[in-house]
Parts: C-alpha cells; structure tokens; sequence
C-alpha cells in the first residue's frame, strides 16, 4: 500500500539526451540546438557546443557510440 507518486525520474517527459561535446544529459533540445551527422541527430545545451561539435563532427559522434574502429 506503499504508493510513491514522487518518482520523477522518467515520468512521462522525454528522455534526457546526452550532449556529445560536453557529456551532459539535457533534455532533448530544440530544432536551432541540433546537428545531424551520419543519420544520427545530436542534441547540444548551447550554441556553443553546436558549434564545436559542427566544426568537427566525427570527433564527436563516435563517442555516444562507444565504438572503436
Ligand atoms: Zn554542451
């Protein structure tokens, strides 16, 4: 009879995303902080790590993937 209703991780709201330049997980963000690279959609905090992450983007993407060529 133990009803928790103060669970706020994943209740309903989208699932945080991490930001592959800082490492951050943010909520997934919108159109304007987004990259897309290799079909994969990237999701960022600010402009900034945009940017970074758009000057170099396989710097970047391969670390969500954890894999090692
Ligand atoms: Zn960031």
């Amino acid at each position: 009879m133990n009803h928790d209703h103060h669970n706020h991780e994943q209740h309903g709201h989208a699932q945080n995303v991490t930001d592959p330049v800082c490492g951050m997980s943010i909520p997934p963000a919108p159109a304007e902080l987004r990259s897309q690279h290799h079909g994969g959609t990237y999701h960022f905090c600010s402009t900034g790590c945009k940017k970074t992450f758009d000057a170099d983007p396989g710097k970047y993407a391969h670390g969500a993937g954890h894999s090692h060529h």
